[in-house]
């Protein structure tokens, strides 16, 4: 949204133009439209874009407080964030409190915006065009909770539980590794190549029988960036693969590597 520069007070269109036809009406438009012919003090000037610009917070118009639409710095963002909290730790029964309605008589002019909406709706507005932004993942957490209780209604206690519940079963969830055809040809090519250049420390490592693979067993070694644990892996996959089973991200329980002696 545009915005204009009245006696160091930022306005919307809307007002800005009202000010502008009072002040027309009363015989004080400036001469020379020029906008270095006159002071902001004396007449509005503008339109400037984007609610002013870059700012530390919303910027919001000096008439109606509506909010420009101002783009947000880092600490806009976080201040933004520190509003919400503020506006939850109110509790419902503050933060959906109807604004008083125009000719109620008590309604505050500088909140016309907001008459008649939840109070809520004053960090609704920042806290919806925040979800454009690229945030920090602290910073994207914190909004997703205050939208959901600030905006899907949901109960604070009853979200950070569920949250808490969620983050102990991701800890469970075994994560399938992206790309694996391609590690594993990579991994292949690394592998000849250990192959060739060294003979470190062999050993015989045992996989037990589990739900799906028979006991299995295969001399691996560390080398070079390669531990025995992840040739293990990978030559257990590749078993894997050969029964059509999906590859393993670690190795299975009960695995036991077994040094090999060099004279046996
Ligand atoms: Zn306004």
């Amino acid at each position: 949204m545009n915005a204009y520069i009245y006696q160091a007070d930022l306005f919307c269109p809307d007002c800005a133009k009202e000010i502008m036809a009072k002040l027309d009406a009363a015989g004080k438009k400036p001469k020379d439209p020029d906008e270095d012919a006159f002071d902001s003090d004396d007449y509005p000037k503008g339109p400037y874009v984007d609610g002013g610009g870059e700012a530390d917070g919303p910027q919001n118009c000096g008439g109606c407080h509506c909010w420009l639409e101002n783009p947000l710095t880092s600490e806009g963002v976080n201040q933004v964030l520190e509003m919400a909290d503020d506006e939850i730790a109110k509790g419902p029964a503050g933060y959906n409190r109807i604004m008083p309605a125009k000719g109620t008589g008590e309604e505050d002019a500088s909140f016309a915006h907001w008459h008649g909406s939840p109070h809520k709706a004053i960090v609704l507005e920042w806290l919806e065009d925040l979800t454009s932004y690229n945030l920090e993942p602290e910073q994207q957490a914190r909004l997703d909770r205050a939208l959901a209780i600030l905006r899907d209604g949901e109960d604070p206690e009853e979200y950070d539980a569920a949250l808490a519940r969620e983050g102990e079963g991701e800890d469970e969830e075994v994560q399938p590794s992206p790309n694996r055809d391609e590690l594993s040809i990579g991994e292949a090519a690394n592998r000849i190549v250990d192959a060739l250049l060294e003979s470190g420390q062999k050993y015989r490592v045992k996989f037990p029988v589990t739900r799906d693979m028979s006991p299995i067993d295969y001399v691996v070694s560390d080398k070079g960036m390669e531990t025995k644990e992840e040739e293990a892996l990978w030559s257990y996959n590749r078993s894997r693969a050969h029964d059509g089973l999906r590859p393993l991200t670690e190795l299975p329980s009960g695995v036991r590597f077994v040094p090999i002696q060099a004279d046996t």
